[in-house]
């Protein structure tokens, strides 16, 4: 039996191991004219998550899943949705917020216990010094952010374990896959973006990615609208990460002057055919053999030019000759 939450579950509804992009909007409360509209924005949003738990299986009967809650607006958004599809999934599962303080200067240690209490959501602040770590470890002007994180997961590992998590939920949403595989791809070389669902580096926890059909843009807006208690995210002092910017305005700019371009782009992510790429791991090139029988959506062999003029394949046909 598959006790999966579907893949509709959210339309019936009619920490975070990595920091979240600072929005330029800001998170003030809303008017009540705004509350009303953003009805259409929620619904969207937890149609989104309930479309990529089922799509991925993330989350099953009698889970307990731990929300990496950063108190950023993407952290803030999971938790609240998660706790409204909670309310009409089908499967039962528990949730526990867990924000890890890292000592860093200003950090407001107030606000999401309060805020938590309030929400009467089971919580667990893990306080680490990791910040004092960094600073001592890492050169005046270098980025830290590398070692920060690999700190930071490794406590948030222990915590899921010790509180018997069986699912670590992220913030992460479609413009940070989308940024990644463009970072993977003009910086590192390679095909990659990040996985909706995977297993943690040391082997023991199930990493789960709910907002991943989400825009960044609605979950600014979103938070927004709920007026989450944001705490700023630049409070370790440390550099922005330039290149995941620069990534972020090129996306920006295409959609301006290419309307659905970044959609069609995400959309790529998951119709990918190994075979008309070039990785021996993904597909058996060496075994490859006629079998003698026709396959129907089988490769022409020899594409025709992606050009849909007639006159433009005629050209292409008389420079053959
Ligand atoms: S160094 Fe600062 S910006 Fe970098 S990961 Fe750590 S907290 Fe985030």
């Amino acid at each position: 039996m598959n006790d999966a939450l579907p893949a509709n579950a959210g339309a019936a509804a009619g920490p975070d191991l990595q920091r979240e992009a600072p929005s330029d909007e800001p998170c003030a409360p809303a008017t009540a004219d705004a509350v009303a509209g953003g009805k259409g924005l929620e619904k969207r949003l937890l149609r989104q998550v309930g479309q990529a738990i089922g799509d991925y299986s993330m989350i099953a009967d009698g889970d307990r899943i731990m929300v990496c809650l950063s108190g950023g607006k993407d952290s803030h958004g999971l938790l609240d949705l998660l706790l409204k599809l909670r309310q009409r999934a089908p499967v039962r599962f528990d949730l526990i917020a867990v924000n890890l303080d890292q000592k860093q200067p200003g950090f407001p240690a107030h606000v999401l216990p309060e805020y938590l209490a309030r929400l009467g959501v089971p919580f667990h602040i893990e306080t680490k010094d990791t910040y004092s770590v960094v600073k001592r470890l890492i050169p005046e002007g270098a980025t830290a952010c590398s070692l920060c994180s690999r700190l930071r997961r490794g406590i948030l590992y222990r915590v899921a374990t010790e509180l018997g998590a069986t699912r670590i939920a992220l913030g992460h949403h479609r413009d940070d896959l989308l940024a990644t595989f463009f970072l993977n791809l003009f910086y590192g070389g390679r095909i990659k973006a990040m996985s909706p669902k995977l297993v943690s580096d040391d082997g023991r926890h199930v990493v789960i990615r709910p907002l991943v059909y989400a825009r960044e843009a609605d979950l600014a807006r979103y938070a927004q609208l709920r007026a989450f208690p944001i705490i700023p995210c630049d409070l370790c002092g440390s550099q922005d990460d330039l290149k995941r910017r620069e990534m972020a305005r090129m996306l920006v700019q295409w959609e301006r002057d290419h309307p659905g371009r970044v959609k069609t782009i995400f959309g790529a992510l998951s119709r990918v055919d190994p075979t008309h790429l070039m990785d021996t791991h993904l597909f058996d090139f060496a075994g490859l053999h006629p079998t003698g029988e026709a396959q129907p959506g089988g490769d022409v062999a020899f594409d025709e030019p992606p050009c849909s003029d007639p006159t433009e394949v005629v050209r292409f046909d008389s420079d053959q000759d």
